[in-house]
């Protein structure tokens, strides 16, 4: 039984190696043809708009006259991206809002753009393939709006205090799969920095026992202006 358990936990380890290996190898065809979208989205970038913005009441007689393929309530980050989608998919789309764009949980978030550390440690603790490619893909979204909206977001290094000497290699070691799911789409390099150095950056921080610090990088991002810029492309 205990040799069918160690045969499991060897091919599960097997399967996820291999699973991160062909990920890995699957960036460069994904950086590619991003470049490509941004070339191609590109055109007529500059080209200003010429029409005026239809008044409060002309779109809303808009709404009673015209038929819409598909109507989003809600012009939080939800609505709006639901809004994107369905527009470049060619349906006609309506948006009604009851307040302002943003003006729920969407402008009230960390505004972090990440893959999510703990998610990572949850999919390798359990095996869980289905979380991984959740962080994979956060991880290729935080890179993608770090590359076509550097006016509203940019990379943020966080630091994480440790104050158990087993936890250094243990972090060290769960950050370190962080840069390498990212791949080449690893915002920075993480790397740990000593106890004096952790306290000359943060000098509020509780010295005793303190052992040191780790440093990585995720995204941070105007979560609000990020969610108006949606909804205009939307338009
Ligand atoms: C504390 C916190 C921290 C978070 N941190 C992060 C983070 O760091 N990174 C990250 O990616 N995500 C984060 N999230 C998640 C993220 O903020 C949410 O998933 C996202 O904002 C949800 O957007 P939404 O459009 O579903 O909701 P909302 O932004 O709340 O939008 C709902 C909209 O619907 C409108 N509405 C409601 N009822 C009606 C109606 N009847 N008719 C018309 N309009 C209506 C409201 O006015 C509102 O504008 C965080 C969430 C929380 C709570």
């Amino acid at each position: 039984m205990a040799r069918v358990g160690k045969l499991t936990a060897v091919g599960a380890g097997v399967v996820g190696l291999g699973t991160l290996v062909a990920s890995y190898a699957m960036d460069d065809d994904q950086h590619t043809k991003r470049q490509f979208a941004r070339v191609v989205a590109s055109e007529g970038l500059y080209a200003r708009p010429t029409k005026p913005l239809p008044t409060r009441e002309e779109q809303m007689k808009n709404l009673r006259l015209e038929q819409f393929d598909v109507l989003v309530i809600g012009g939080g980050a939800t609505g709006t991206g639901c809004a994107l989608d369905s527009v470049t998919r060619g349906l006609k789309t309506a948006l009604v809002e009851l307040d302002d764009f943003s003006s729920g949980t969407s402008s009230r978030s960390t505004k972090l753009l990440h893959g999510g550390v703990r998610y990572l440690q949850k999919a390798i603790m359990g095996l869980d393939y289905e979380q991984y490619r959740m962080v994979k893909e956060a991880l290729h979204e935080r890179a993608n709006l770090l590359d076509i909206a550097p006016h509203l977001s940019y990379p943020l290094p966080i630091m994480l205090p440790v104050y158990k000497w087993w936890q250094l290699p243990y972090f060290w070691f769960g950050i370190k799969m962080y840069d390498f799911v990212a791949g080449k789409e690893c915002v920075k390099s993480s790397y740990a920095i000593s106890k004096e150095k952790a306290l000359e950056l943060f000098p509020m921080l509780k010295k005793d026992r303190l052992v040191g610090a780790i440093v990585y990088f995720d995204g941070q991002h105007n979560d609000s202006r990020m969610n108006i810029s949606i909804a205009l492309s939307a338009t």
